[in-house]
């Protein structure tokens, strides 16, 4: 028997999605360019819009003055107060809830310290279901959530979310996602992602690898994470746990890491590293402070020409040269992007990194590669996150709304 091709109603609805994804991501956009760039003809496109503003996604006004003459076409812009979700990171060092509108606007958010060591499931799930909830209460009464996710420093299993483990936070096997759907309690599953894949998906969609369809992303926290993007596609690997960048080992025999392994990207360039080769030396104030702190210190003592502090930098850097020239061997992406705490350091020692990479990769390969910091910042897990949190809604907004707002 054959099968029967999509229906009008499959048709409409994926329709509806890839406009509504196109607002999502572009911000506003003119009729006239959705027409063209959805192929579509110009009532279909004034048919979608009537649907989706219908349902409070998007609203249409008038441009401003374009100078050309003529009637000018409406654009479409998200409706960011009425239609959110709620995104969520755990780092090492912290705990953020926020609510994210249409359009990725971060809307609120609530943050707070997270003591290093061991991760205490209870009492962090119960801590970020009350943010959200306060987040909750102060909105408008149609203001509907429609999704929820969570960017985490571990390695996520793609099948169901569980964290299968986490060196830094001393955790195997922590089933967060379902713990912290029963907490909020809104009928709402979370989803789950590792933060550094999730950073990497962010930068893709809307910030410096905007347009590229291969990139690599370094995210420095305490530890160092990774995430890869081969064709347009978060690369994840059989069980989601590709892109673990930070246990490639540079430097076999080297500093032994939190893995069990030694000389790891993460265990020569992390944190930890750095600060002990600044304290070492003998500047033990610099080590003073950990975290983004200590790190800064660092970074600040090198611009002001602290010889120690250079020295530190730069050994750093010739370790993360090593493997970025690696990543760049393996993957050609078009551009490295360095983000959390990476950012600074990668500022701090760029002439290693570069050096390193010229000496273990092809001028071929370096032809159209771009090196850059981090557009998103300390936001780029967050806004991977919400980015996550919005599939279904994208996917097919009218039925997901309506489900959501029973
Ligand atoms: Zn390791």
């Amino acid at each position: 028997m054959l099968r029967a091709g999509p229906s009008q109603e499959e048709i409409r609805r994926h329709n509806l999605g890839t406009l509504l994804r196109h607002v999502h991501l572009g911000g506003p956009t003119s009729r006239a360019e959705l027409t063209s760039r959805m192929g579509l003809n110009r009532s279909t496109i004034m048919a979608l819009t009537a649907d989706l503003t219908a349902a409070g996604l998007v609203r249409e006004e008038l441009p401003k003055e374009t100078g050309r003459a003529g009637r000018p076409s409406l654009v479409v812009r998200p409706e960011s107060s009425r239609v959110y979700v709620l995104a969520f990171d755990v780092g090492v060092d912290r705990l953020v809830a926020a609510r994210v509108g249409l359009g990725g606007v971060i809307l609120d958010r609530r943050w707070a310290v997270r003591p290093r060591g061991a991760f205490d499931l209870n009492e962090s799930v119960a801590t970020l279901a009350g943010f959200a909830r306060q987040m909750h209460r102060k909105t408008r009464a149609d203001t509907v959530c429609v999704g929820a996710a969570a960017a985490f420093c571990g390695a996520v299993r793609k099948t169901d979310g569980l964290v299968r483990f986490s060196p830094n936070l001393e955790m195997e096997d922590g089933p967060f996602g379902e713990e912290l759907s029963k907490r909020l309690a809104m009928g709402l599953p979370v989803t789950v992602g590792n933060d550094a894949n999730l950073g990497a998906l962010a930068e893709h969609t809307r910030g410096t690898g905007t347009g590229c369809r291969d990139l690599v992303y370094l995210h420095g926290d305490v530890g160092i994470g990774g995430g890869i993007v081969v064709n347009g596609q978060l690369l994840g690997g059989a069980a989601g746990y590709g892109g673990e960048v930070g246990h490639m080992v540079v430097n076999p025999g080297g500093r032994p890491c939190g893995c069990g392994s030694h000389g790891c990207l993460e265990a020569e360039v992390g944190e930890r590293a750095l600060l002990e080769h600044a304290g070492s030396s003998g500047i033990q104030r610099l080590a003073a402070g950990r975290g983004r702190d200590g790190i800064h210190a660092v970074v600040e003592a090198a611009d002001r020409g602290d010889i120690i502090a250079q020295d530190a930098l730069h050994r750093v850097g010739d370790w993360l040269g090593i493997g970025v020239a690696n990543l760049v061997n393996v993957f050609n992406p078009e551009v490295v992007i360095f983000g959390g705490t990476l950012r600074e350091i990668y500022l701090g020692s760029a002439a290693q990194v570069r050096s390193r990479l010229n000496l273990a990769t092809h001028p071929a390969l370096r032809e159209t590669l771009r090196l850059r910091t981090s557009e998103l910042g300390d936001d780029a897990t967050l806004v991977g996150a919400a980015e996550l949190a919005f599939t279904k809604v994208l996917a097919d907004p009218l039925e997901v709304l309506a489900r959501m707002s029973v």
